[in-house]
């Protein structure tokens, strides 16, 4: 097996796997994705997304606001919540300023939650209960599960502790029985436990913070970190320094990525089987 955990790679057999799924579905499941504003990242994601739906079969609606009030916004989502013919709903964060984020992806009924941020997902989630998760951590947790890296009893550090990722990914971890710790800007002697990590998964968004130094011999290292400068990407691990040092590694672009939006019509397919 190769020291590089090639996501696109594998993100592309799921994407066969779901679209041979989708194709024997007489109903096609149908996804609808909110946007508010003018953010050029989330731009690309949406357009991300409806690429990878039109392709797997997934109906695809994109509903984009250049301002609207939360009561509105919220009003708009309840109409798509009793709607049966919608399965899975996003609201593309972040949204502009001064909008309640909380109150809004709140709105969405957690059998849509196709981003698993609603409070009774995330809830679920930490019972160890059957929900829709977050797509990043989920994606991450299927390139460990295809690398066959083993996680009972493995000593995992998650560096990050946004709802959207991190903290979703300790769960994660928890419930299949690896050791967790979870890091964030205030953890002290951070380095030290970076270094006892046999998988270590960094999302803090600062371009190749993670340097050869900080990392275990022969472990496991997942970037979840997007870091655009100067029109180029960069993760928050230095790929070049840890390279030789670790026995399995995620490149930026081309690692995690590209597994978060497969997983995302994972979730779609999932939510639509669930109430079909
Ligand atoms: P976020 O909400 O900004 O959270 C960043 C986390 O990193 C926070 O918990 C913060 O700690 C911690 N942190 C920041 N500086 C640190 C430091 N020096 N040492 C230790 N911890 C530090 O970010 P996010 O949404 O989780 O995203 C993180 C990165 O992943 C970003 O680059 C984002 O673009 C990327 N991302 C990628 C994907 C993908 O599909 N590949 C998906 C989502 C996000 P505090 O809580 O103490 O502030």
């Amino acid at each position: 097996m190769s020291k590089i955990i090639d996501g696109k790679k594998i993100s592309g057999e799921i994407k066969e796997e779901l679209k041979t799924k989708v194709d024997r579905m007489t109903k096609k499941p149908t996804l609808v994705v909110i946007s508010v504003g003018d953010n050029p990242a989330s731009s690309v994601y949406v357009k991300q997304k409806e690429k990878c739906a039109n392709y797997i079969g997934i109906n695809y609606q994109h509903l984009h606001f250049d301002s609207i009030s939360d009561d509105e916004l919220v009003n708009k989502i309840g109409k798509l919540n009793a709607d049966k013919t919608i399965n899975g709903i996003i609201v593309q964060l972040p949204l502009p300023k001064g909008m309640d984020e909380v109150r809004i992806v709140n709105t969405i009924r957690p059998e849509k939650d196709v981003d698993g941020l609603t409070y009774l997902n995330a809830g679920l989630l930490l019972n160890n209960k059957t929900s829709l998760v977050s797509c990043t951590p989920k994606g991450i947790m299927e390139l460990l599960k295809r690398e066959k890296v083993n996680l009972e009893g493995a000593n995992a550090v998650v560096i990050g502790r946004s709802i959207l990722v991190g903290k979703p990914m300790m769960n994660l971890l928890i419930n299949a029985n690896a050791t967790v710790t979870l890091c964030h800007s205030k953890t002290k002697d951070l380095e030290k436990i970076t270094k006892k990590a046999d998988i270590l998964i960094v999302a803090i968004g600062k371009k190749e913070f993670i340097k050869k130094e900080m990392v275990k011999k022969n472990s496991v290292v997942i970037d979840v970190g997007i870091n655009r400068v100067d029109g180029k990407l960069y993760g928050d691990v230095d790929y070049n320094d840890v390279y030789s040092k670790v026995k399995k590694i995620t490149p930026v672009p081309g690692g995690v990525g590209p597994m978060t939006v497969v997983m995302l019509m994972k979730n779609v397919i999932e939510a639509y089987e669930k109430n079909n």
